[in-house]
């Protein structure tokens, strides 16, 4: 199974994907991930990447559909993708028709994480993860059991994303509302789409989207 889950910056994606990931044995591939480990390898991909990320804007289709295609090849064929802030334009989501079909593989669901707009900056502001393992957290919403070490791992180290703060968070939700948006009505033609309340608990947002997995 190959799925999108799509909602602005903060919609609770990568927190849902890791859940997935537990549960299902499904691979998660975050281009927002990604290209964060090139620019800290500083390749010629995170060079280009860089100060795009910082200012939120968007990274070329061509760079994140390249590392899409090169992330699904190396992951078995039997492996379930779920794509997580991929795609975020109109040229990205036919690019990634053409890399599913290449690779004998289809989309079974759209994801939409519906949110309100209010609540992001928030999520976004207070928003850490685990430097070890990756484990998202959060400030008031999602604290490790016992202060200062990770759930998952038990490791001491947390970091937070340079580009997660007020400003940038405005510039990303409005790259949202301009470009990605717009993508919905493709994957609704083909009936493939369910909304699911982002503003729930997380658990029932998981339940929510593992009844749609599950139908
Ligand atoms: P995205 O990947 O869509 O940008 P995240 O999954 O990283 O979003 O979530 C952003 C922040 O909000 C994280 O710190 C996460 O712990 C928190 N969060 C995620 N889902 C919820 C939720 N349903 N209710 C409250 N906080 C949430
Ligand atoms: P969030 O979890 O807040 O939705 P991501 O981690 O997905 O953010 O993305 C962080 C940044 O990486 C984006 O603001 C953008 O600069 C870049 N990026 C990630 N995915 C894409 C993509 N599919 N297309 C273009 N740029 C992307
Ligand atoms: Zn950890």
């Amino acid at each position: 199974m190959n799925i999108i889950l799509l909602g602005p910056p903060g919609a609770g994606k990568g927190t849902q994907a890791q859940r997935l990931v537990e549960k299902y044995g499904m691979r998660q591939l975050s281009t927002g991930d990604m290209l964060r480990a090139a620019v800290k390898a500083g390749t010629p991909v995170g060079l280009k990447a860089k100060a795009v990320m910082e200012a939120g804007e968007l990274v070329s289709d061509e760079i994140v559909s390249a590392l899409i295609g090169d992330e699904l090849d190396a992951m078995g064929p039997a492996v379930g993708a779920i794509f997580d802030g991929y795609p975020r334009t109109a040229p990205q989501a036919v690019s990634l028709d053409e890399i599913l079909t290449s690779r004998n593989r289809s989309l079974d669901h759209v994801i939409e994480l519906d949110v309100n707009e209010d609540a992001l900056v928030e999520r976004i502001t207070g928003r850490y993860t685990c430097a070890t393992c990756g484990k998202g957290y959060h400030d008031t919403f999602e604290q490790p059991k016992v202060a200062g070490t990770c759930d998952k791992c038990g490791g001491h180290e947390f970091k937070r994303r340079p580009d997660d703060n007020e400003q940038t968070v405005r510039t990303r939700m409005a790259e949202y509302r301009a470009k990605t948006a717009p993508i919905l009505p493709i994957y609704d033609a083909r009936g493939i789409v369910t909304r699911v309340d982002g503003m729930a608990d997380m658990d029932d947002v998981t339940a929510a989207i593992e009844a749609v997995l599950e139908s």
